[in-house]
């Protein structure tokens, strides 16, 4: 079902991405993959029906689970349950290893302690047979122990031939830097990667998506309504979906947008704390006043200022500025000054 909210695995449900789908498929022996673009682009979709069209054996680990500031305890945990997942093809090369604990159907990573397994060591161990490492959202690795995992990366590369990494990162500036190969001190350094940026569908491919996704439902909806989502929604396929089934259960459109813009201004929200506890010198507000600003077409560095200025009744500084701007493109929420979600745009007017 096209409108499924859930990130779609099978081929036969993913719509359009066959070129990036093959992309992935014919690069597979490379050490290193990025798939990038906004969030609800289709990343996850994109990697996971790679993945089983593939056949081979591969990892999952989902970043989304990891808090800001998490620990080794966290992340081992995440490796944990991966291994676990394929346990019958892993056992082999995981038995008997120090640092390796199999318990039943568990595979438990130690974390601390003399007996700790280094990251670096976990997959040179893994590199004994072939394997897909997959991790989406892989900007959340960033964080104190982004060193320890740019190094363990940087040694597989050179080292463990067996292993190819797929990392997806929705907010792509800081996907680059977490994989950051032009910086002489990175670890990473030098080496070279294949990135899969996927894109909006154009206005014929969003009316097709939505026409059959309404199709498969068995509700017929007027081309009105349907341009409208396309104009709205802007050829996101994940808020094409939510659109989709949204209209399907309340059938009224001014609806669908409202409930869309609550979504995203709590997806906003959750960013801009995550943002804030980090550097706490430049406050939630003036992140909020700055999208504010730039939702009402505040389009250059110096309107935008004048009108955050306004807002807030005091001056700001050019650094602060700066690193406002600099922040919201990391994360994808912005580039040259316009919106890369345009429901993010209207969430930012609240
Ligand atoms: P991302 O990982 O970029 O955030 P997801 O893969 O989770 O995006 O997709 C977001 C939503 O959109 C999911 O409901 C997914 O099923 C749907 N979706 C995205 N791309 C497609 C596609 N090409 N065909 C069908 N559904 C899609």
């Amino acid at each position: 079902m096209l409108f499924d909210e859930r990130p779609k695995d099978r081929k036969e449900d993913l719509f359009d991405r066959e070129k990036e789908v093959e992309e992935i498929i014919s690069n597979i022996k490379r050490p290193l993959l990025l798939i990038s673009g906004v969030r609800r682009i289709g990343k996850t979709s994109v990697l996971l029906v790679s993945l089983n069209e593939l056949k081979e054996n591969y990892i999952l680990i989902d970043c989304r689970k990891l808090k800001e500031n998490y620990g080794r305890k966290e992340l081992y945990s995440l490796f944990s349950e991966a291994l676990s997942s394929k346990l019958s093809y892993l056992k082999d090369v995981l038995e008997k290893v120090k640092g390796i604990n199999i318990a039943g159907n568990y595979v438990e990573l130690k974390w601390g302690g003399k007996n700790y397994i280094s990251l670096s060591s976990l997959f040179d161990e893994l590199n004994k047979k072939r394997l897909i490492i997959a991790i989406d959202e892989a900007q959340r690795l960033r964080g104190p122990l982004s060193k320890e995992i740019k190094d363990a990366i940087a040694h597989a590369y050179d080292y463990d031939k067996n292993l190819t990494f797929i990392l997806t990162g929705s907010e792509v500036g800081l996907l680059h830097e977490l994989i950051d190969v032009e910086n002489e001190n990175s670890p990473v350094y030098g080496r070279y990667y294949l990135e899969i940026t996927l894109d909006r569908f154009n206005k014929e491919k969003s009316k097709e998506f939505l026409q059959r996704g309404f199709q498969e439902l068995s509700i017929k909806v007027e081309d009105k309504v349907i341009e409208e989502i396309i104009d709205y929604f802007d050829g996101i396929p994940g808020w094409l979906t939510f659109a989709g089934n949204e209209y399907a259960t309340m059938g009224k459109i001014e609806e669908v947008k409202k409930t869309a813009v609550k979504v995203a201004k709590g997806e906003l929200e959750n960013l801009i704390e995550e943002k804030t506890k980090k550097v706490s010198y430049i406050t939630g507000k003036r992140y909020r006043n700055a999208l504010k600003c730039l939702a009402k077409g505040e389009n250059s560095w110096s309107k935008l200022l004048s009108c955050m200025e306004k807002e807030e009744g005091s001056t700001i500084s050019t650094s602060v500025l700066d690193n406002i701007i600099q922040n919201l493109e990391k994360m994808s929420i912005i580039k040259d000054y316009e919106f890369l979600d345009p429901v993010y745009k209207e969430a930012s007017k609240l």
